[in-house]
């Protein structure tokens, strides 16, 4: 993969650019948000640099499941695990910017219908 290729995520998950790491693991990382749409706002980011949800295949079910996992435990470890909301975005047409998959988590916040299209 050439250097133009490489996400991101992927040169925050490699350290070549600092960013507030939350928690980490062999399967994925959680960091915080550099514009935060939320006083609690995290993005949980697999090392596998899938571009889009749509680019997991079968053999991406597992760490799938592990992301969820991870945002209920940062959820819980940035006590907000009473009302979060999780967000992805696939797509530019749905907002999509970073082309590494990564699920927004966020808290601390009014939640309405209004604020929905937002993140
Ligand atoms: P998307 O729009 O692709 O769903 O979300 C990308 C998110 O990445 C945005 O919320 C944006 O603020 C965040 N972001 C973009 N660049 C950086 C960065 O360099 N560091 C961090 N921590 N977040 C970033």
């Amino acid at each position: 993969m050439s250097d133009a290729q490489v996400s991101l995520f992927t040169r925050i998950i490699n350290r070549e650019i600092p960013a507030d790491i939350v928690y980490e693991d062999d399967q994925c990382i959680v960091i915080n948000d550099i514009a935060p749409q939320a006083p609690v706002h995290m993005l949980v980011i697999p090392r596998k640099p899938l571009a889009m949800l749509v680019d997991a295949g079968p053999e991406d079910k597992m760490v799938m499941g592990h992301l969820l996992w991870v945002a209920g435990e940062v959820a819980r470890m940035r006590g907000v695990d009473e009302a979060f909301r999780l967000v992805i975005n696939n797509g530019a047409g749905a907002g999509q910017t970073v082309f590494h998959l990564h699920l927004h988590v966020l808290g601390n916040t009014q939640f309405d219908e209004t604020n929905l299209a937002t993140f």
